[in-house]
């Protein structure tokens, strides 16, 4: 008898819960992926995260195949495709792993509701979280708002857990149902466009086996000093897991387990609690967008709701995007999101802060060019990000630290590694002119004729200008 087992954002075969549910229970499981982009409305993937999805979707293929399966693909309404599929196999039971955005949960609580009333066998499973939202709560039984709180709570819950390998063979599903090829779902830039994923892929390896690889070199290179190197964005100092992370190509389990399996020199025993709390930090994104779903577009805290946010000036937000802004850190971190589609933590917290503070945008603005361009795009953790660098969110930064892009510059990038490599265009420039080159006139205009004489913003009257909006009578509590 078979099992559908329906492939969303867990493509890997090894610690797959819907998958292992299938096989214990004797089914042949029929791997299917559905492309229905509309029912993520309104955050369908963006461009960098359907370039990513095409080349995920063929290593969860090309894995399949090399164990005796194959991945069956169809697009259009997920129920329907579901209901045409159970006909064609005769399926017995549908598993799948959960999601936790508001329209995924909506819709998949339909689908469920609509085919258990039918006698199927409906499981869905945890694959994505190591605390699922609805198991953490205060004292009061409320959710958390407060991420140390919040940590302090699930921190005690892990522990080295036993993570099933990837099968190694699969039972074959039915030779003549329809698929179509991950080529055709439309996941790639059109040919008639530039193809600006081309950079990519020198820096990613989508899929299972890509994961696997770079959770290795973590732990053999990166997790010793990660505490203190993560914060510099030339270095290779993080795990680059996010976008492996989002697409569930490897679990949050497999990544604890394998870091708490190992028998650490005492020393580099903070660098790991604090990469556990990085992952904490996905977690707690997690947890709030669960609770307070309305945050994906609206402040989470309330005193925001009328603040003076600036009528974005197209110039202004294109030149951010773009990475022309004339702020050298800035323009690095908006450059490198566009050639790798990923960006640094500390260079996101810095081009954040200067697009809500400095340009005083409303962070939607930057969250949805974020959307958009990362192949880590994840609503939870972006939505956070974002509200977190605004001052708007839970746990937030207090409003009046607004990060001075010339101050996190000399601190993070002293040498200018990050900023020559971006912005090449400054290359020549001394060490010394590299993080406020406006002060140097002559040099930039000698040394680096291309760059912008001086930033769209001035930067000391846009932080008063911050400042005072954001503690002035609108926010006040
Ligand atoms: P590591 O330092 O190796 O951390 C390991 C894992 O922990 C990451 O892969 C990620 O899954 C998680 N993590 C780390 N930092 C955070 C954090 N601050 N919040 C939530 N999870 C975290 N991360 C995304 O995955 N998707 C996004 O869309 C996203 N948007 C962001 C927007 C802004 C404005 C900011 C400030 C941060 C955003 N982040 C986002 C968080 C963070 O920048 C990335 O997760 C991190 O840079 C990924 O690199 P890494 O895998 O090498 O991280």
């Amino acid at each position: 008898s078979h099992a559908l087992v329906w492939f969303r954002r867990d493509l890997r075969l090894s610690d797959n819960p819907a998958l292992q549910a299938a096989l214990d229970a004797g089914h042949v499981p029929v791997p299917v992926y559905i492309h229905a982009p509309d029912e993520e409305a309104p955050w369908a993937p963006g461009a960098a995260s359907r370039a990513w999805l095409r080349r995920s979707l063929q290593a969860l293929d090309a894995d399949l195949r090399a164990r005796g399966s194959r991945l069956v693909i169809r697009r259009g309404d997920s129920l329907s495709e579901i209901e045409k599929l159970i006909a064609e196999t005769r399926a017995e039971a549908l598993h799948w792993n959960r999601l936790y955005e508001p329209a995924s949960i909506a819709r998949d609580t339909r689908i469920k509701q609509g085919l258990k009333s039918r006698g199927l066998v409906v499981e869905s499973h945890n694959a994505a979280l190591l605390a699922e939202p609805w198991t953490v709560q205060t004292g009061q039984g409320a959710p958390y708002r407060v991420f140390t709180p919040f940590w302090k709570n699930v921190r005690p819950r892990l522990s080295v857990l036993p993570v099933p390998a990837a099968p190694a063979r699969l039972p074959a599903p039915p030779v003549d149902l329809l698929s179509f090829d991950a080529d055709d779902l439309g996941l790639a830039p059109p040919a008639n466009e530039p193809r600006w994923d081309e950079g990519f892929w020198a820096h990613w390896q989508p899929g299972e086996a890509g994961a696997a690889e770079l959770l290795d070199a973590f732990l053999e290179g990166a997790a010793h000093g990660y505490k203190e190197q993560r914060n510099y964005p030339d270095r290779i100092a993080t795990s680059k897991l996010s976008p492996h992370l989002h697409f569930g190509e490897v679990s949050p389990r497999a990544v604890v387990s394998a870091v708490l399996a190992r028998d650490w020199p005492a020393a580099v025993k903070p660098d790991i609690e604090h990469f556990l709390s990085e992952l904490g930090w996905r977690e707690f994104s997690h947890h709030l967008l669960f609770h307070f779903p309305h945050t994906a577009q609206d402040n989470l805290n309330p005193r925001f709701e009328d603040f003076d946010w600036a009528d974005p000036d197209p110039r202004l937000l294109e030149a951010w995007r773009r990475g022309r802004t004339g702020v050298p850190i800035v323009d690095a971190g908006m450059r490198e999101l566009w050639a790798t589609g990923w960006m640094h933590n500390r260079v996101r917290m810095v081009v954040a802060s200067f697009l809500t503070k400095n340009l005083r945008c409303h962070w939607r603005h930057g969250a949805d060019w974020f959307w958009d361009t990362l192949v880590d795009a994840d609503l939870a953790n972006n939505t956070q990000g974002w509200q977190w660098t605004a001052g708007t969110g839970a746990d937030a930064a207090p409003y009046f630290r607004i990060f001075s892009p010339v101050a996190q510059a000399e601190k993070f990038d002293p040498a200018g590694k990050y900023v020559r490599r971006w912005v090449p265009e400054l290359a020549k420039l001394p060490d010394s002119a590299l993080s406020a080159p406006w002060e140097h006139a002559d040099l930039l205009a000698r040394l680096a004729p291309a760059y912008p004489r001086r930033p769209v913003v001035d930067l000391r009257a846009s932080r008063e200008a911050a400042l005072a909006a954001y503690s002035g009578p609108k926010t006040r509590p």
